[in-house]
């Protein structure tokens, strides 16, 4: 899109400004971009404010560990996002087309992987409240009964995928063809890029526990899924 010309060096500086200024182009973009449509809520490239304070997920996920995972995993995924798009054609794109653009290509698989990681823990905060846990009401409860037979069956099925990813990685709540399922991906890889809907993320990469439970990755699994589950978010990502 962006078209450097073949006097890219002395271009540069120019374009990582337009980088940095680019919310207006980002806006219009995003709602052009069909996987937008898909998730709701568009998403800048930025590190977005917690949801919360830092520290009202404890005792089941402390505020130091909100502190490392926030302001420096995430922040730093927003960061090499940043720098890898600026003066690219790619410098005034949506968070979610940038996703799209660099998914499958060997040669963009670091902005894949920052840029899908931008996404997936602006959305995992969401995810989380410390009015969480408890059960969902309305349209999504009763999307949960006829897709999973019933509500302990569908906790049952997002505990086993956070539990048994092998690895870095996460576990989601999507809609796939109109159908709620339960599935898992490894390292940054989420599943809107196979046209699903995120309802809710579990992060169970190590630096989203170990502070608090070590190894104990089922405790932590519990311990999020039994009280900071935000249902209410994913009733609205169901639309
Ligand atoms: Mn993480």
């Amino acid at each position: 899109m962006a078209d450097t010309g073949p006097d890219f060096r002395t271009t540069r500086r120019r374009f990582i400004g337009g980088a940095v200024a680019a919310g207006v182009g980002v806006a219009a973009s995003l709602e052009a971009s069909p996987l937008t449509a898909q998730t709701r809520g568009a998403m800048k490239i930025e590190l977005p404010p917690l949801p919360y304070p830092d520290n009202v997920l404890a005792p089941y996920i402390s505020q130091n560990t909100i502190s490392f995972h926030y302001g420096k995993h995430h922040k730093a995924y927003v960061d090499n996002t940043l720098k890898m798009i600026a003066g690219t054609e790619l410098a005034n794109a949506s968070l979610e087309d940038v996703i799209k653009a660099a998914y499958g290509k060997p040669d963009k698989k670091g902005l894949f992987n920052n840029s899908a990681q931008v996404w997936n823990h602006t959305f995992y905060w969401k995810s989380l409240s410390p009015k969480g846990g408890g059960e969902p009401g309305g349209k999504l409860m009763d999307r949960i009964k006829t897709d999973f037979g019933d509500f302990a069956k569908l906790k049952e099925e997002l505990g086993k995928a956070a539990v048994t990813q092998f690895g870095s990685g996460w576990a989601w709540l999507v809609l796939d063809g109109g159908k709620l399922k339960v599935e898992q991906t490894a390292n940054a890889d989420n599943p809107m890029v196979a046209g699903k809907t995120p309802l809710l993320a579990i992060d169970v990469w190590e630096h989203a526990y170990y502070l608090d439970y070590q190894n104990k990755r089922p405790d932590y699994v519990t311990a999020v899924i039994d009280k900071l589950i935000n249902w209410e978010f994913a009733a609205q990502n169901l639309g």
